[in-house]
């Protein structure tokens, strides 16, 4: 059920592939694993080799992996551009000075993997933890589920690998336990995943003790995501999470300001990061024709007709109803930062937005900006008479348009 257009607009990113659900590196996701009292191995991060070798302080390992943190798994088996050509994102060696050279090897440089674009991702800090012995790696992952309602918690002894792949070649191997929010988790549950994970005798309970730490620890940093994979047994009889993956619920920014502030948005698109700080909804998209609306089902609606009359958006943008003047000023000025924008359609439906104020907006960006693209207005709602008087009077060349069809065919007409 959607509960406000804030599940709808949330709804609209995961459609459009680009949900923004806090991310988080795998050092910043181990560290607060180990918060929790969740086995991880010693770490440092450093920036470059000279920073490792500095913060590693004499410190001697048994083997060091190295792993590039990027928001994307499958860096084991990653490339880096323009990098030696037998270098992924993991680096193990026993030697200290070996693993020191590959930091800078991958610092500085794009790491390609299953889950980055062609592009890659840019490396800007590595992990240097002590190797552990593996003997198994298995699967871990609390999350929450729609068919259910709640928690599940997946697991698989096929782990280490693509899970994905897993699920659709042996099913068999993947098993889930649903989590009564309300109870919590039971050490039955915990037990039978460890079980169903082949952990034994001691191993098993120590397995299941760190998937109920997990799972109290999904509930007490509210995130929709923590993803352990390998959950590895070691030749000396731990369980040790070995990656980490953690994605947080959006919602829960205000109780969770340690967390947020962690965050990296160095690979959210500049416009979504300013966007976010006037409130604005903004995704930017592929099209030509900027949508600049009122409510997040409405500007679905307006990208939608605006294909169905042959052209396409180019963004997705949802001012809210509380919007301002100002606000109203840099959602054009975002909106018209795209070179790619040749027309930029206005929707509005005034019930709690005024049309008036939404009006004196756009004339005021129309000047500051020197507008150059057409502009295609459809108001309606609280005050739009004087809306539509103060566009008048502006002589601004706006073409108005009465409902949202004309209007979409009117921005695709004025481009084509
Ligand atoms: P990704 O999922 O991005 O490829 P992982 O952290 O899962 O990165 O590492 C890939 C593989 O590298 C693991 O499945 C494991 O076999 C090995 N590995 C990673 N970290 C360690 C470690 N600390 N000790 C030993 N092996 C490791
Ligand atoms: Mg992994």
């Amino acid at each position: 059920m959607l509960r406000s257009c804030r599940d709808l607009n949330r709804l609209c990113r995961v459609w459009m592939q680009n949900q923004r659900q806090l991310s988080l590196q795998e050092y910043q996701s181990k560290s607060i694993l180990a918060k929790h009292g969740c086995v991880v191995q010693t770490f440092i991060v450093a920036d470059s080799k000279e920073d490792a070798e500095k913060k590693l302080n004499g410190r001697h390992f048994d083997e060091y992996v190295v792993k590039a943190q990027i928001l994307a798994g499958g860096r084991g088996k990653g490339r880096f551009i323009g990098g030696p050509k037998d270098l992924g994102g993991v680096y193990i060696s026993n030697d200290k000075k070996d693993a020191l050279n590959s930091i800078p090897e991958m610092v500085g440089r794009h790491l390609v993997t299953k889950q980055t674009s062609k592009k890659g991702a840019l490396v800007d800090k590595v992990m240097v933890a002590e190797g552990v012995t593996i003997v198994r790696e298995t699967y871990l992952a609390v999350l929450l589920d729609r068919d259910s309602n709640g928690p599940v918690i997946v697991a698989s002894p096929a782990g280490g690998m693509d899970i994905e792949e897993v699920a659709e070649k042996q099913p068999e191997l993947i098993f889930k336990e649903v989590i009564d929010i309300t109870k919590g988790i039971a050490r039955e549950q915990s037990m039978r995943l460890a079980k169903n994970l082949n952990f034994e005798g001691k191993l098993a309970e120590s397995a299941a003790d760190q998937i109920e730490r997990l799972y109290q620890l999904c509930l007490a940093v509210d995130a929709t995501q923590v993803e352990i994979n390998p959950f590895v047994e070691t030749s000396d009889g731990k369980v040790y999470c070995v990656d980490a993956k953690m994605n947080f619920d959006d919602s829960a920014q205000f109780r969770q300001k340690e967390i947020f502030e962690m965050g990296d948005r160095s690979d959210m698109d500049q416009r979504e990061i300013e966007a976010d700080q006037y409130n604005l909804n903004y995704i930017p998209m592929q099209g030509n024709i900027g949508c600049l609306v009122n409510g997040a089902g409405l500007a679905m609606a307006t990208m939608d007709i605006i294909k169905l009359n042959g052209g396409e958006p180019a963004n997705f943008l949802d001012v809210g109803g509380a919007v301002t003047e100002e606000g109203v000023f840099h959602a054009f000025r975002i909106i018209t930062s795209d070179p790619q924008v040749k027309c930029v359609l206005v929707n509005i439906f005034g019930g709690i937005v005024n049309c008036a104020t939404i009006a004196r907006g756009i004339i005021a960006a129309s000047q500051r900006i020197k507008l150059t693209v057409p502009l295609v207005v459809r108001l309606e709602g609280t005050n739009v008479d004087e809306a539509r008087k103060l566009i008048a009077d502006s002589g601004l060349p706006v073409i108005s348009a009465h409902d949202l069809n004309e209007a979409a065919s009117k921005a695709v007409a004025a481009i084509s």
